[in-house]
This record gives structure tokens, sequence and C-alpha cells, in this order.
């Protein structure tokens, strides 16, 4: 489902809605978006990977496509939970090369 919402320039969201509810992460007001977005903003906090996935890969490739302004600010938003993707997987990809070398792997 997509989101019901409309931008700033009236045009549909058309971000997937939020499991369960009629908008994105962007626009529903329930205490997952809030919960979403509290998190997006503090970098330090920690994210799931399976979040992160199922938040930024879905959403961002949806949003790459708009260059309206409210999209240009959900992508703003996504990036710190991108980056914490991106920091996640070059630590996987040290703690594999390590377990390698001890032999653990
Ligand atoms: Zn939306």
């Amino acid at each position: 489902m997509r989101c019901q919402a409309l931008t700033r320039t009236g045009q549909p969201c058309g971000v997937p809605a939020l499991k369960g509810e009629d908008c994105c992460l962007f626009h529903s007001d329930s205490e997952t978006a809030q919960s979403y977005r509290k998190r997006a903003h503090e970098q330090a906090g920690y994210v799931s990977r399976r979040e992160l996935l199922g938040i930024a890969t879905k959403d961002f490739r949806d949003l790459a496509a708009k260059t309206d302004a409210e999209s240009q600010r959900q992508r703003l938003r996504l990036i710190p939970l991108l980056s914490q993707l991106i920091n996640e997987t070059q630590q996987l990809s040290k703690l594999k090369r390590l377990a390698k070398e001890k032999g653990l792997i």
C-alpha cells in the first residue's frame, strides 16, 4: 500500500506506507513512525539492520526518483539510517575477515 498523504505540491506521496498504516514513515503520526523518525535523528542510537533495510532501501529508492522539496527533505532524513547501515556492513566484513584469520569460520 502506498502513502495516502499529499505532498506540499499536492502530489500523492507515493512512498510505501508503514505496515498496517495508511501513511509512510514521514507522514504518519503513529507511535511507530515517531519512534522511527526519532531514531533517524539519533545517529548514535541503535537501529537494527532489518529496520534499516525495510525503511531505508525501499523508501529511498522511491524517493530518489522525486525532485520536489518534500522528497529532498525525506531523503535527508534517511541519511543517518543509511550511514549506520554502511558502518554496520563494514564492521561485519571486518569481523568476518578476522574470524577467518583466526580459523573460527
Ligand atoms: Zn507519505
